[in-house]
């Protein structure tokens, strides 16, 4: 095995964080100020900075974070949106995790794995509304095939075309594997691997996962290094905020993004931020050990953009729409839309008794879509990256300079106008007609061209056209 590979999870190192989060202050107003300024060069953060911006509580600090959050976010990602959805495919699970409706010993909850026919059915209900991402998620328990279930469901989700629509890329989270099986997972043609640590505290983790495979807080931890180690390029990390202190999981986000950078030579290709969100038969979900405010949300989505400006950020509809709307603009770069967490969701509707959580937002793909562009957002049903191999390190090169912006403003702009001519309603279209011509306009002259050439070709009738 390589030595890539690790056992433990001692590069979560606690008492750095403590050491990290007691020396912090913010009575200097110059310290905070000179952190943004290093901030504006889109470097990154060291943990020591990362812990003075989270202790940042001064209004006009905290002004003078989320307009260096945002000016990072305009270089790198411009005002791109990159949509997806959910699809799951089995609430089965032998785990017990005190927080999720999934977990095993909620005998209230409806169990229910889709079959292959359904999970197509699924799948062409979501191409139908025009989604090109799903995000493909499971308990930890598998029907009778085991994990060749989970391949078998990837395969039936890139078989489903319909008129002018496919899935393009199928991420996953699903609970974390050894490397041959990772191996599998890579060569059914996955996107990105995500996996949430949830808590990179010990004695929270140990608390809440009470039960099943997932009680080992170090196979999980290091599952990452398994997925890469198997040429894994594009993985997700993330926590479950609300059951520990998030200033100490910011911290140990930075330690796990840093240690896979020392390993792999790159970081994750993404961090997702859920937070505790009401689930049936959990009273946990409903009163977190550690809740979040919104004001702590968006502070934490904001220092995160800042820490690792390169790495994409995903906000799921857990949240409320105001709330997604003010985090667009402080860092995040995906977003999921029109979602459902009950197996069987998308062709029965939302159904509480077999749901993982409770949504945030309701809305429709064309909903969102439309108040995204409202506000002057680009939403991007982009794939063009990972289907043509700039994944991992070789995104991150083309990343880094900002080269990305480039490639991603024509390819978001010609897949939007395939979803504004294919699904898009009346009133979306003409929203987003306007933004397209805006931002062709604003382009310099040699990209105009390009895009404009992509345009032409999707309204006379092509697709797919990658750049
Ligand atoms: N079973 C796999 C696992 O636990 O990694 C993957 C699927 S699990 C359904 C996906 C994620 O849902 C978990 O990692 C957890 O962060 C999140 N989740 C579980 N319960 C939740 C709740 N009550 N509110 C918000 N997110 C929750
Ligand atoms: Fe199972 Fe994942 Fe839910 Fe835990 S979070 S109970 S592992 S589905």
């Amino acid at each position: 095995m390589s030595t890539r590979v690790v056992e433990t999870g001692a590069f979560i190192d606690e008492a750095a964080i403590g050491a990290a989060l007691g020396a912090a202050s913010t009575k200097d107003a110059g310290r905070v100020r000179e952190i943004l300024a290093k901030a504006a060069e889109l470097k990154g953060l060291d943990m020591e900075d990362v812990a003075v911006l989270s202790s940042v509580s001064d209004p006009e600090l905290l002004g003078e974070l989320f307009a260096a959050a945002r000016d990072a976010k305009d270089a790198i990602y411009g005002s791109r949106l990159v949509l997806f959805a959910p699809l799951y495919i089995s609430n089965l699970c032998s785990n017990d995790c005190l927080y999720c409706a999934f977990r095993v010993r909620n005998k209230e909850l409806k169990r229910r794995a889709l079959t292959q026919a359904e999970i197509r059915h699924e799948t062409e209900v979501l191409v139908d509304q025009g989604h090109k991402r799903v995000l493909l998620v499971a308990g930890e328990s598998y029907p009778k095939q085991g994990f060749g279930y989970v391949l078998d469901s990837i395969a039936t989700i890139y078989e489903v075309k319909r008129g002018n629509g496919e899935i393009r890329r199928v991420n996953v989270n699903v609970a974390p594997l050894s490397v041959p099986d990772f191996k599998a997972l890579k060569g059914s043609g996955i996107g990105t691997f995500q996996l949430f640590q949830e808590t990179y505290h010990r004695g929270s983790y140990a608390a809440v996962h009470v039960g099943g495979k997932k009680k080992d807080y170090d196979w999980r931890v290091t599952g990452m290094h398994r997925a890469m180690e198997a040429g894994i390029d594009d993985v997700g990390i993330g926590v479950l905020f609300g059951l520990y202190d998030w200033r100490f999981e910011v911290l140990a986000l930075m330690q796990h993004v840093r240690e896979l950078e020392r390993a792999f030579g790159v970081g994750p290709h993404t961090i997702s931020m859920p937070r505790l969100e009401p689930a049936n038969g959990s009273d946990m979900a409903s009163e977190p050990p550690h809740p979040v405010s919104d004001v702590d949300f968006r502070k934490l989505v904001a220092i995160l953009r800042l820490a690792v400006p390169y790495t994409g950020m995903i906000m799921s509809t857990r949240e409320t729409a105001n709330l997604r709307r003010e985090t667009f603009a402080l860092g995040v770069s995906q977003i999921s839309a029109g979602s459902r967490t009950n197996p069987g969701g998308y062709e029965e509707d939302e159904k509480f008794d077999s749901a993982q959580f409770q949504l945030g937002d309701h809305r429709s793909l064309d909903e969102v879509i439309r108040d995204v562009a409202e506000l002057g957002y680009v939403p991007s049903f982009c794939t063009a990256c990972y289907r043509l191999g700039r994944t991992g390190m070789d995104f991150m090169d083309l990343a880094k300079p900002g080269d990305i912006k480039h490639h991603c403003d024509p390819n978001a702009l010609s897949t939007f106008e395939e979803y504004l001519l294919d699904y898009g309603t009346e009133g979306t279209r003409e929203i987003g007609e306007r933004l397209i011509e805006k931002h062709v306009r604003e382009m310099d002259d040699v990209r105009r061209a390009h895009t404009q050439k992509m345009l032409d070709k999707v309204r006379a009738g092509e697709r797919d056209v990658l750049c």
